[in-house]
């Protein structure tokens, strides 16, 4: 079997979009499942449209995702140049060759010396391909006009300069997003012309959004470039996870998947042919996984600059790691941090009606008085109020619901939320000291 050589040829127009990052991701998932190359390919040839940094921003964000390539521009390899405008010697002489066995005739401009090069379409020829994902495509030759491969600015279309740079750069599959398979005719017939062997095609499905329409840059109810997602806090891994289910399934129905398994896993047999669903509560869910899987000081870490920029003093090492444990289950992304803080930290302490009977029905008062008594002897450091907490359970003989739900509505007012030693310590003595005696206050005055 030939060598799999497989690539992303985006053009540096902008941003990566999260269209593009799935071409790449797939692309990639096939190099390393399959043992191959996986090359970074720039078709620049779009010059109106080339961006100042594009290039540079989609390498980057290649690599954010975890795409770590084999050849590129910035990288070299065996088969370069890898930008499409450090290669148009080739292209022309590909072109002039086709010009010359009468395959391709200049179309020149009204009153001028200047000329494209259009490709002859050879009458009655049906160009079919058995496509990866879709199987057996055709069209025929008289669909389509004889069209441009070389501008006459000595600049070639997309469609010629894919299949000169596919081909010397021995891609052997090819696997892209489906706008691309009616130029798969065009780019056949090139190969024919040079009797080249063609690459392998397989066209992924739409991505589309909730409402089942196709997912456009324009839609400002879903985020797509990947660098915004790194903005407000997603983790690559949990990106690359959620991407690789774009269009794809593994077997079973786990769907937290490293990387590592998913290459393991891959199967172009499994891409699917019914559109791809972006899924926004999917995202965030797999996020919030990878969220909780990180240590606290992994997350310290990384919630740091989010909290900075919002202009939010950290205390210290040891308040920020407390921090992001109340909240390290809470979190969709990590930019939600600050907004968790001051939802905390500015929430008045107020006892609903729910909550304040239920400890009346359990009787708290006791257990209340014995928590405030061993919580102001303590340093008030979380290990120090865990063993507040259990010395009250057994001096009241309390436990379970009675003391935990007892004690946190005691002090935060609430019947559920964060683990409790570490939201205490987090408001700090003198804040829980009076919230504490507010409610003994309001027991005893009923009792
Ligand atoms: N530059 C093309 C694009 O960004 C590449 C298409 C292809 O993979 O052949 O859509």
């Amino acid at each position: 079997m030939k060598k799999v050589r497989v690539r992303y040829a985006p053009s540096p127009t902008g941003l990566l979009h999260i269209g593009n990052a799935r071409s790449a991701l797939f692309n990639y998932l096939y190099a390393r499942h399959f043992g191959g190359d996986f090359i970074v390919r720039i078709e620049d040839t779009d010059v109106l449209r080339n961006v100042e940094g594009g290039e540079a921003s989609q390498l980057n964000y290649l690599s954010w995702l975890g795409l770590e390539w084999n050849e590129s521009p910035d990288k070299g390899g065996a088969f370069g140049p890898y930008r499409q405008l450090e290669r148009l010697d080739l292209y022309t002489k590909y072109a002039e060759e086709l010009l010359e066995k009468g395959l391709a005739y200049k179309d020149f401009r009204e009153d001028s010396d200047a000329y494209a090069i259009r490709f002859k379409v050879p009458a009655d020829v049906t160009y079919g391909f058995d496509d990866i994902v879709r199987g057996h495509l055709s069209f025929e030759s008289k669909d389509v006009e004889d069209w441009i491969i070389m501008k006459d600015n000595g600049i070639p279309t997309y469609n010629f300069a894919v299949v000169i740079d596919d081909h010397f750069m021995e891609i052997s599959h090819v696997l892209r997003g489906e706008e691309h398979i009616t130029n798969t005719p065009k780019q056949l017939m090139i190969y024919q012309a040079f009797n080249w062997e063609a690459p392998l095609f397989g066209h992924m499905t739409i991505i589309v959004n909730e409402e089942k329409k196709k997912l456009s840059k324009r839609d400002k109810n879903v985020i797509q470039f990947i660098s915004e997602y790194e903005k407000i806090g997603y983790l690559p891994e949990a990106m690359f996870n959620f991407i690789a289910l774009l269009g794809w399934s593994p077997q079973g129905n786990k769907e937290i998947l490293s990387k590592e398994n998913i290459i393991k896993q891959f199967d172009p047999k499994r891409l699917s042919k019914a559109p791809a669903m972006f899924d926004k509560d999917k995202l965030a869910f797999i996020n919030s996984r990878y969220i909780k899987k990180l240590s606290i000081a992994e997350l310290a870490k990384k919630s740091r600059a989010f909290l900075e920029t919002d202009g939010i003093e950290i205390k210290s090492e040891n308040w920020l790691e407390l921090l992001v444990t109340v909240f390290q289950d809470r979190m969709n992304h990590i930019g939600e941090i600050t907004e968790l803080y001051h939802e905390f930290f500015h929430q008045t302490f107020k006892l609903t009606d729910e909550s304040y009977q239920f400890i009346k029905e359990n009787k708290s008062l006791t257990l209340l008085e014995a928590f405030s008594k061993h919580l102001n002897d303590s340093d008030f450091q979380v290990n120090a109020i865990e063993e507040a907490i259990k010395q009250s359970g057994l001096d009241t003989e309390t436990s379970g619901k009675a003391l935990f739900m007892g004690l946190r509505i005691a002090t935060t007012g609430d019947m559920h939320g964060p683990s409790l030693p570490a939201s205490l310590a987090l408001l700090g003595k003198q804040e829980i000291m009076k919230r504490l005696t507010h409610t003994i206050d309001k027991l005893r005055g009923e009792s």
